[in-house]
């Protein structure tokens, strides 16, 4: 398979699942997660129309910024976890901005953002399911968390991403989604900004969509598995 047949068929999936809840496949965007793939990789999808990626590692991220800029117009997530000491980085390098879940890094990202670039786009990082994770905040803390973020100048706060424990069922994948639904309809009523739901990925993307996700964040089924022993 290649991958540009891999991303037809993702979207293929995309509008199969929002046809079933009567949703417009138009309002869900695709993150090509390219974290661990080399850039031919990544120009294998930009051929196939492929525009936004989602990195998880500062500097591998940046690297392949800096190695497309200027050749062609692309938007670029950071979805991975972020150190304090690396949020320059991610302040004058990326456009998106997936896991903040602290007022610290908030704070470095706001202070950093160049002023020659749009504000930072922020989602909040919510911990809905899995207890052990120590990524993503709990819901109880989101009025707070968000209310910071909104006075910030260099972000925009644009929604909510999370990151379930893994579960096989349909059911049970639904189940966690819909918590965070209906977090992410309560924040749209305070927040005219916020318009973005990331959540699904390669294994649970039609429950999320059926949950109301506004962005899958999908690897796997587009770049194939990942290697993780040559770094
Ligand atoms: C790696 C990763 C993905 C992609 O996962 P797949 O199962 O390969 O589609 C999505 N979101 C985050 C935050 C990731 O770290």
């Amino acid at each position: 398979m290649t991958i540009q047949n891999n991303i037809s068929n993702v979207k293929t999936r995309i509008e199969q699942a929002a046809k079933q809840c009567q949703r417009s496949p138009q309002d869900i965007t695709l993150l090509a997660v390219s974290k661990t793939k080399p850039c031919e990789a990544i120009l294998e999808a930009i051929a196939a129309g492929q525009r936004q990626f989602g990195e998880n590692y500062v500097q591998e991220g940046v690297e392949k910024i800096q190695y497309f800029a200027d050749k062609y117009p692309l938007t670029w997530h950071f979805i991975g976890p972020l150190q304090s000491n690396k949020s320059r980085l991610v302040a004058e390098h990326f456009d998106w901005f997936h896991t903040l879940d602290r007022v610290k890094i908030a704070q470095r990202l706001n202070d950093q953002r160049p002023n020659d670039k749009a504000p930072l786009n922020v989602l909040i990082q919510i911990n809905i399911s899995d207890e052990n994770s120590k990524s993503g905040i709990k819901l109880e803390q989101l009025d707070e968390l968000a209310h910071q973020v909104s006075q910030m100048p260099n972000l925009i706060l644009r929604g909510l991403m999370t990151i379930p424990a893994p579960e096989t069922h349909y059911e049970r994948q639904c189940a966690a989604f819909h918590q965070m639904e209906q977090a992410y309809q309560q924040l749209q009523t305070h927040y005219p900004t916020v318009d973005t739901l990331s959540m699904g990925m390669t294994d649970d993307m039609e429950a999320a969509i059926h949950c109301g996700s506004t962005l899958v964040r999908i690897g796997t089924a587009i770049f194939g598995a990942r290697d993780y022993t040559k770094s």
